[in-house]
């Protein structure tokens, strides 16, 4: 995933999870170089996002 906030790359496993300091817990990945809190994509999201890179002309 990107971050978006520095546009970083980096794999959601290398994200941080569960920080511990958002309040009602953390249910985002926070990016490794930034902390910036990214949200978590849905799976279906993630699919439909496949489906459209794969159609797109590059
Ligand atoms: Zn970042
Ligand atoms: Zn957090």
């Amino acid at each position: 995933m990107i971050c978006g906030f520095c546009s970083h790359e980096f794999e959601e496993s290398d994200g941080k999870k569960g920080c511990g300091g958002c309040p009602g817990g953390c249910h985002s990945i926070h990016c490794p170089r930034c902390n910036y809190k990214n949200p978590l994509e849905p799976a279906l999201v993630r699919k439909i996002k496949k489906l459209l890179d794969k159609g797109a002309d590059k």
